[in-house]
């Protein structure tokens, strides 16, 4: 029966995945079920989209009740859900207006294009230039694959867009070298999630919000996949002390739901006015309905502090195996976004973990990354340790 999916998958979709060989029918809690039956305790969640787990009560019947009032209206008119999203969403964070849109891209690319349109606005239309970090990930879309400092995705897609220029992550002499007359802004993910979970350095953040206010730049947080409860806070940002002037949202916004959001500040997302940017689908009522019950279930469930001390047990659990594993060259994480290196390639662990029952994913080649859903317990995390135990004892030379 899988068998046959995989033969249609390859007939009929594009082959820009490598897909493990099961397809996934159902989903409750962190539990999913493949097509067969088989049932597996997610540590993925779509990739941090369902942070809440799969079919949560209140997004099901959020989605159930929008869908039998009004799914889509165009943005010519006003949409009730979109502005009680983004009001949700102003008075949990430093921003004061949000621009909706689909996905993680779209959200940064009306980042890149506000900060252009905001210099342009002053008179200043040739600042272009944005900072972002090598390892960096910020989307597939020609200005996002351009501000996302990994060559991989760049290969092939060339001429890219003008105006990005990178420098390594946590190193903010090499950001203040790299400044030039042309330089308007600072786009950085407040943790690496694509790149390996790379955490921020003490003082970091707040040292590119120094920069950025000494030489009069924006300052963009990608919290697409940081944001909404993932790494113990609301934001990334509060976790850090620093305030950007723009941030981006999408992944775990809508609980499942395709939706993406730019929140700035009030003077700066003032330059876009009527005409300047848009998207169709962009908050429409089913993406908001879900998003609202989203929010709310985050912020009244426990959830974020359930995030918080399952996140510390976990790398507690893991740094024990550190300990006992040699090739296990770092753990790390905030919350519930956790990184295990290796010093060899992840991907059969990551296999051999689906066949014993547990989704991981593995990114930059040997970096296991944990993204469950911020409900799960110290039980799943002791089970997938045990797992993970069983298959690093195979892995160590036997002495002959
Ligand atoms: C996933 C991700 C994106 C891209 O989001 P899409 O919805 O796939 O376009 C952008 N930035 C970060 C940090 C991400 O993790």
């Amino acid at each position: 029966m899988t068998k046959d999916f995989i033969v249609l998958t390859d007939r009929y979709i594009a082959a820009t995945y490598a897909r493990y060989p099961i397809a996934l029918v159902r989903g409750e809690g962190c539990m999913v079920w493949d097509s067969e039956g088989k049932k597996y305790c997610d540590f993925v969640s779509g990739l941090a989209v369902n942070n809440l787990g799969h079919s949560h009560p209140r997004i099901i019947e959020a989605i159930r009740r929008q869908a039998g009032e009004l799914i889509h209206v165009s943005n010519l008119y006003h949409i009730p859900q979109q502005t009680e999203l983004a009001r949700m969403l102003v008075e949990n964070s430093f921003a004061d207006k949000v621009f909706f849109c689909n996905s993680g891209a779209e959200a940064n690319e009306a980042a890149i294009k506000l900060t252009r349109r905001y210099y342009n606005d002053r008179g200043k239309g040739d600042r272009y230039e944005i900072i972002t970090m090598t390892n960096s990930f910020h989307g597939r879309t020609m200005a996002t694959i351009t501000a996302t400092g990994q060559e991989k995705f760049h290969k092939g897609f060339e001429p890219l867009v003008p105006g990005f220029k990178y420098v390594p992550f946590n190193d903010l002499s090499a950001v203040e070298a790299a400044l030039t007359k042309n330089t308007c802004a600072v786009m950085v993910e407040p943790i690496q999630g694509e790149g390996g979970v790379n955490l921020p350095a003490e003082g970091y953040l707040k040292g590119l919000r120094e920069i950025c206010d000494a030489h009069n730049l924006l300052l963009i947080f990608d919290e697409v996949q940081t944001g909404i409860g993932r790494t113990g806070e609301l934001f990334a940002y509060e976790n850090y002390g620093a305030i950007p002037d723009i941030m981006t949202l999408a992944k775990s916004l809508g609980g499942g739901v395709a939706i993406g959001a730019m929140l700035a500040k009030g003077n700066i997302i003032k330059s876009f006015i009527p005409g300047t940017h848009a998207a169709t689908f962009g908050g429409n009522p089913l993406a908001c309905s879900a998003g609202i019950a989203a929010l709310k279930a985050i912020m009244e469930e426990g959830i974020i502090s359930n995030c918080k001390q399952v996140g510390a047990y976990f790398i507690k659990r893991l740094t024990g195996l550190k300990e006992r594993y040699p090739f296990i060259l770092d753990i790390r994480g905030k919350g519930l976004m956790i990184g295990l290196e290796l010093d060899f390639p992840g991907k059969d662990i990551t296999i051999t973990c689906m066949e014993k029952g547990f989704l991981i994913n593995c990114t930059m080649e040997n970096v296991l990354r944990f993204l469950p859903p911020l409900i799960i317990g110290e039980r799943e995390v002791d089970q997938l340790i045990d797992i993970l135990d069983e298959i690093f004892r195979g892995k160590v030379p036997k002495v002959s």
